[in-house]
């Protein structure tokens, strides 16, 4: 459930009529609503309560600090795979102890900066990068948790790009070798070892992939146990999957996610963790665009649009779907047709849907992408010199830029010239 309904004929965000927002900022903007960002954590931190447990909120999917802010204040943690994205939680106001830091390849200088702002836990990914945080660690008088991402060979049934935990992918370390790996860590003088840690994929729309990821954790943490190690955190990913085509498609519940949780790993008296990003950003979120052009083609019809795949690159990316709907409300039993809907950029891979059945649109209708709130705006560039498009989120009648368009002014100046031209 989201909070992007029709009212009175046109489309609104919470108690706002994206057509002002429009009128307001232009188009191309991605639009966040509060409550569904709020919902959206409070299902996860329900589904867990009862268990110890902290919700990260794996901030890759959306991190404008505005949503950040709005979800700390809600008790969230932070996922973080990057310098950037920690000192982005840290500016909003997020504490070091509710940040954990993941990522296959943090830098020596990441790792500094996280240790001397402090930092939850690190999820180690390999044995080269545990030995230079426990190097880092040392040299500034420190103990750094971990835990350590295992690799639990489960096909996540998701798209290849967005699948992650099986051995040929190149996340954690092999489960079959985890014993050895996490000796090492307890033998290194800057770690303190306090939990495993696993994420297969994104966009799971299944149970049993995470029911076998789990169990696998649940047998480790035993035998970890046994091998006298300290096991007590388990952080368990995110991937939980959103739906796309609302039409057809129901991915669990977090509810349901929950009770697997408590199934599966509630007995070891761990705490959880877990850093859902899609699930929490994703129906929070819509692209609304503009069309620019309705053009007659070789027995096709293009809308054209002034956003394109340097806004939204998931349709070109990884085939992704999006409903996309009319701003202002198609009459019911009014006329349909098919519509190729692309973008203006210079490639064919600016489409964004191929025969996609609309009602009649003309130039200055506005549309909006639903679920474009995950890997939307943080995935977008400046590809043809187009300026990043603004953010907006809105809070019941009230919304508000957090993030502006640049002018272009401010993009071209940011190259430099060198002497010799
Ligand atoms: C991307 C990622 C997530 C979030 O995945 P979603 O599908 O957005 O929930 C969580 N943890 C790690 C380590 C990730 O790389």
């Amino acid at each position: 459930m989201d909070h992007f309904l029709y009212r009175d004929g046109s489309l609104y965000a919470e108690d706002v009529p994206l057509a002002e927002i429009a009128a307001a900022v232009g188009t191309p903007f991605y639009v966040y609503s509060t409550a569904t960002l709020l919902r959206h954590f409070r299902l996860f931190d329900e589904a867990l309560e009862g268990t110890e447990h902290l919700v990260c909120y794996a901030m890759k999917a959306a991190s404008n600090q505005a949503i950040l802010k709005t979800l700390a204040q809600a008790g969230a943690g932070m996922d973080v795979v990057s310098e950037g994205e920690y000192l982005r939680a840290k500016a909003a106001g997020v504490p070091g102890d509710r940040i954990v830091f993941s990522g296959v390849g943090k830098t020596a200088a990441e790792i500094r900066t996280a240790l001397s702002g402090g930092v939850r836990q690190f999820n180690i990914e390999s044995e080269p990068e545990m030995q230079v945080v426990s190097a880092i660690a040392s040299e500034l008088g420190v103990t750094a948790p971990i835990t350590i991402r295992v690799n639990p060979d489960v096909d996540a049934k998701t798209h290849a790009k967005i699948a992650t935990g099986k051995s040929e992918n190149k996340f954690g370390i092999p489960i079959a070798r985890a014993s050895e790996v996490y000796a090492l860590a307890a033998s290194l003088p800057g770690l303190e070892v306090i939990g495993i840690d696993v994420h297969i994929g994104s966009q799971l729309t299944e149970l049993a992939p995470f029911e076998l990821a789990y169990r696998k954790v649940a047998e480790l943490t035993e035998q970890l146990r046994s091998e006298g190690h300290s096991i007590r955190r388990l952080d368990l990913g995110g991937g939980l999957g959103i739906p796309y085509a609302r039409s057809n498609e129901a991915p669990p519940l977090p509810v349901e996610y929950g009770a697997l949780i408590k199934r599966t790993v509630g007995h070891l008296g761990c705490e959880i963790e877990i850093e859902p990003g899609r699930l929490i950003a994703g129906n929070a979120g819509l692209m609304v665009s503009k069309v620019i052009y309705v053009k007659s083609g070789e027995g096709r019809d293009f809308l054209i649009l002034d956003g394109a795949m340097n806004d939204l690159i998931r349709p070109a990316m990884y085939e992704a779907y999006h409903d996309i709907v009319p701003v202002i409300e198609t009459a019911p039993g009014a006329e349909q047709q098919p519509y190729d809907i692309v973008g203006p950029v210079c490639e064919s891979g600016d489409t964004f849907a191929k025969q996609r059945n609309m009602p009649k649109l003309t130039a200055g209708d506005l549309v909006a992408f639903r679920s474009a709130g995950a890997y939307g705006a943080v995935m977008s560039s400046e590809y043809n010199t187009r300026p990043l498009i603004p953010e907006v989120l809105v809070h019941e009648d009230q919304f508000a830029v957090i993030r502006p368009r640049p002018t272009f002014d401010e993009m071209i100046n940011r190259d430099t010239i060198p002497a010799w031209l």
